[in-house]
């Protein structure tokens, strides 16, 4: 039987999933939260059998090598245990690829460094990312590590998406353009897409919504990327829970210069205090969809500029991909929110699209289909699994 270990390290987390690959089923998962800081709480759920129990307990975690012991202990107290169930790789998402990921890539000395060098493009992620597959690597010596890139599956946009109309020259010193993340969920979902239709993928033509607390659009042709709405860092694009999304880019030199906002302000306000939270004052769409629903005037309308943006990129994508075959809902609010469904999508039956209210309204788990018998365009709900897909990736390249 072979396992796999997957890793995602945050600053302050460390997420892990163990999967036993030939049935590609959970063995256990966790989360370890507030490393660094005074009480970690760390949370370890063993499944067997379709039977989940969980573990809790608070402890100092001093840093991610800290960590992997906490996680190794809890295997050794709690199960499964991690000598009968050995990983043969452990695979790590990494947010940045850059230019120069594209594909799952074996942890080098060399491949972290150019890890390290991308950084500057996302500073809250890589680092962090980094420092898991140091003390990975410590905790877990004698077998390899995959990175699987988050901005890997957008590799295929061309120039005309993937290029920022400023100075070329400018944009190519500082590697500024768009790169787009994920992606291991967009390359997921679009082919549980494909498998769960029967049809083949080379032939589908897909817009999966990846709506969590982070949101994304990509435009899936025949399974390549060829857009999506996150660009050079995952800020833009759909509103989120606590970012803007577009917006027009003088907005930051007026705010500069009339409110005397810096750099790093501009930066928190945009990344941490914007989206829904700015909008309404609540930044989970449970809370926003519930007091729309009372009759709050914030609420209702950080809802509609968030389904307004959704129905945006919906259009520009059937255009760009010159019409569309399945439209799928992900993460978080896609897989949940029956209000979001119904209403991104409302009033496009002349483009082909129906959704059936007693369909979309099902409490069913699992992929299902939510459109009308005869809409042109079948839309879809597909949970989407990024830990499965870095394991199956991770697996790939051992
Ligand atoms: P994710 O990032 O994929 O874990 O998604 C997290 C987000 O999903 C949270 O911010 C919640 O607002 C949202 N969510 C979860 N359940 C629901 C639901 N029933 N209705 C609306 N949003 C939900």
């Amino acid at each position: 039987m072979s396992a796999v270990l997957v890793v995602n390290s945050g600053s302050s987390s460390l997420k892990y999933q163990l999967i036993e690959m030939e049935g590609e089923s959970v063995l256990a998962s966790g989360l370890i939260e507030r490393i660094g800081e005074q009480t970690g709480s760390v949370k370890h759920t063993v499944t067997a059998g379709g039977d989940d129990e969980t573990f809790r307990t608070t402890e100092p975690v001093a840093d991610h090598t800290a960590a992997f012991r906490v996680m190794i202990a809890a295997f050794e107290q709690h199960g499964p245990s991690l000598q009968e169930n050995a990983p043969v790789v452990v695979g790590h998402r990494v947010v940045h690829g850059g230019k120069r990921f594209f594909e799952p890539t074996v942890v080098t000395d060399l491949v972290k460094i150019n890890i390290e060098d991308l950084s500057d493009l996302a500073p809250l992620h890589n680092p962090a990312n980094l420092d898991g597959i140091t003390a990975a690597q410590k905790a877990f010596p004698n077998v390899p590590h995959v990175a699987v890139f988050d901005t890997a599956f957008h590799s295929t946009l061309s120039p005309a998406a993937f290029s920022y109309a400023i100075d070329a020259e400018l944009a190519e010193k500082n590697r500024v353009r768009r790169y787009g993340f994920h992606g291991t969920s967009h390359k997921f979902v679009s082919e549980a897409t494909a498998a769960f239709l029967g049809r083949p993928l080379g032939d589908l033509k897909t817009i999966v919504l990846h709506l969590g607390n982070g949101a994304s659009a990509c435009a899936v042709d025949g399974g390549r990327s060829v857009d999506t709405s996150m660009g050079l860092t995952p800020l833009e694009g759909l509103v989120m829970g606590t970012r803007s999304g577009d917006l027009d880019p003088a907005v930051l030199v007026h705010l500069h210069r009339k409110a005397g906002l810096g750099f790093d302000e501009l930066d928190t306000l945009l990344n941490r205090r914007s989206g829904l939270l700015g909008l309404s004052g609540r930044g989970d769409m449970r809370d926003v969809v519930e007091a729309a629903g009372a009759g709050d005037d914030r609420a209702e309308l950080a809802l509609e500029v968030y389904l307004h943006r959704l129905k945006h990129y919906v259009g520009a994508y059937i255009a760009e991909l010159g019409g569309v075959d399945a439209i799928v809902f992900t993460a978080g609010v896609g897989e949940n929110s029956v209000v979001v469904r119904e209403r991104s999508l409302a009033g496009l039956e002349r483009l082909g699209i129906s959704i059936d209210p007693e369909r979309n309204a099902s409490a069913e788990r699992g992929a299902r289909v939510i459109s009308t018998d005869d809409s042109a365009v079948t839309v879809l709900v597909v949970p989407t699994n990024e830990e499965l897909e870095i394991a199956r990736q991770s697996l790939s390249v051992v």
